[in-house]
């Protein structure tokens, strides 16, 4: 019988393995169950096929995209392997003959819709087969609500697991926070499995963020001190801002194309040939550039917006350095886009529950930008991993000093709420800085004790501080209803003075300078 070395080289034509690839498919092989976290990219695809070679029988593949089934079985039949796929696209005909090619036991690897394999046709079939090699979960975290893609077919797996319990079982994915991998570990049923754990560290990303002000200024310093004629790639939340981006770029003298799904697809396709081509193009982009582009000496990855999740800011954020090389992650942030991608969320169609899921992710992206300690540490907090703090993330090289901001937060919360509790930022800080204007004079908020008390910072400071509550979960913003900032209950002990409360220091004592030249 051939070893796992021998086929990976003479099947899939690899010299070696990679990372844990061959711990995984020894365990596996050997018919252990596992549960495999490995960013993307890294070789997942291996770990079930190699031993689903190695065991007799037929190894199932749950996977929950028709177009990525069809693109493995493509590769694995060129490489010899005898695979084949169900899913809605498949005729009876050919359901039938893979049917029968499997009870030959002529079938290596059967990928298969999460919705057909608990059909009880499909039952009677698996049945009917001489052996199962094993069973493989692609995108696990499909099981989990907490995943970005939940479904719930994927939540019944269990019942095949019950009824072939000595089939190893092997489930794999490249996200998965605390929940989701104890949604994992439940619904498929892996409490004892094997758990192969890849960092998800990139030690060569430099991790920065700055506070809005004018984004397309302040990004295009960014390229001017940090990249100039480097390859580049700025995302955006909008087409219109990649277009306005794009354009002022260019008249700025950087070499920038746009992409975004509202183009013509030969317009799309030579932004796209021209940035992988030639060196020192900024690419400036909504999410829908990226999927499969590897281009190696990308040296910067820039968001001007806030990206929605943790999981999008890896991805995206990882397409910067995958030479190895030392690479920037480069994040620009303000208030409106908390309030922006959280309108997007509230207004959308998904299902209160979904929603949820969206707000909290948005959350702890927040959480990401306003922390004080290592962004690395805390990227990685997220998937799971402990790691000390990096020693070379901006807040790591220059740690952000706190200060005591009890009586300025005081004076805050409670001009909110003096206001009631039903105003916006803009109208609250125009209160405390004792701008008479028309809204506040409607209103009657120049005549409250807090009008005016807080004159001693200024607009942009004030508004960092109501950001750092935002993140701090001490303040609200609702959405709902014109943005107006409501107080949380962790507010009482504050308003009370019972409890003091520190905040890094405020916007224009922090006109950072360019911490990447200091490496
Ligand atoms: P994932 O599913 O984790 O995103 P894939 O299984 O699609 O990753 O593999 C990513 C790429 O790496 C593929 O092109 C694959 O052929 C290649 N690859 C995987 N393992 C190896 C290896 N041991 N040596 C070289 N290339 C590999
Ligand atoms: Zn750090």
């Amino acid at each position: 019988m051939q070893d796992a070395l021998s086929l990976l080289q003479t099947t899939f034509g690899y010299p070696a393995f990679r990372g844990m690839q061959a711990d995984i498919i020894d365990h596996v092989a050997g018919g252990g169950n596992a549960l495999v976290l490995m960013p993307t990219g890294g070789g997942k695809s291996l770990c079930y096929q190699i031993p689903a070679l190695l065991r007799p029988g037929l190894a199932l593949v749950v996977s929950p995209l028709i177009a990525l089934m069809q693109d493995q079985v493509a590769t694995l039949r060129e490489a010899g392997v005898a695979a084949a796929c169900l899913n809605s696209a498949t005729t009876p005909d050919e359901a039938r003959a893979i049917a029968h090619f499997a009870r030959e036991g002529a079938l290596d690897l059967l990928y298969v819709a999460p919705e057909r394999l608990l059909s009880p046709r499909f039952l009677e079939f698996l049945a009917s087969l001489p052996q199962i090699a094993l069973f493989a979960v692609d995108e696990a975290h499909c099981v989990s609500q907490w995943g970005h893609d939940f479904r719930p077919e994927y939540q019944q797996l269990g019942q095949l697991f019950q009824r072939w319990p000595q089939v190893p079982r092997i489930a794999l994915t490249a996200t998965a926070d605390a929940e989701t991998r104890a949604d994992m570990l439940h619904f498929l049923q892996l409490q004892d499995a094997r758990q192969f754990v890849t960092s998800f560290d990139r030690p060569n990303l430099f991790y920065q963020v700055v506070e809005k002000d004018s984004a397309k200024k302040q990004l295009l310093a960014f390229i001017e001190n940090d990249f100039p004629a480097a390859s580049g790639i700025v995302y955006c939340l909008s087409r219109k801002r990649v277009d306005d981006t794009a354009q002022w770029l260019g008249e700025n003298g950087i070499r920038a194309l746009p992409y975004h799904a509202g183009m013509s697809h030969e317009e799309r396709d030579r932004n796209q040939r021209t940035f992988l081509r030639d060196d020192g193009i900024v690419m400036v982009a909504t999410i829908a550039f990226g999927m499969g582009i590897d281009k190696p000496d990308v040296r910067f990855v820039a968001h001007i917006d806030l990206p929605k999740s943790p999981e999008n800011f890896y991805q995206e954020s990882g397409r910067a350095g995958r030479d190895g090389l030392p690479a920037t992650s480069w994040l620009c942030y303000g208030l409106n886009d908390m309030v922006q991608l959280t309108q997007m969320i509230e207004g959308g169609d998904s299902p209160a529950q979904q929603k949820q899921v969206e707000l909290t992710k948005l959350d702890a992206m927040l959480g990401y930008c306003e922390t004080a300690s290592c962004r690395r540490q805390q990227i990685l907090a997220y998937f799971g991993e402990t790691a000390p703090a990096c020693g070379q993330c901006d807040n790591c090289l220059r740690p952000p000093a706190t200060f005591d901001a009890t009586t300025v937060v005081q004076k805050l919360l409670s001009c909110i709420y003096r206001c009631g509790q039903r105003y916006p930022a803009g109208h609250i800080i125009d209160v405390l800085l004792g701008r008479p204007n028309q809204h506040v004079q409607q209103a009657g908020h120049d005549q409250l004790s807090t009008f005016g008390i807080g004159k001693e910072l200024n607009q942009k400071a004030w508004r960092s501080v109501i950001r750092q509550l935002v993140a701090r979960k001490l303040l609200q913003v609702d959405v709902v209803r014109g943005q107006s900032l409501l107080l949380t209950d962790a507010c009482r002990s504050i308003l009370k003075g019972t409890e003091q409360i520190e905040l890094r220091p405020l916007a224009e004592a922090r006109q950072r300078q360019s911490v990447h030249g200091e490496r």
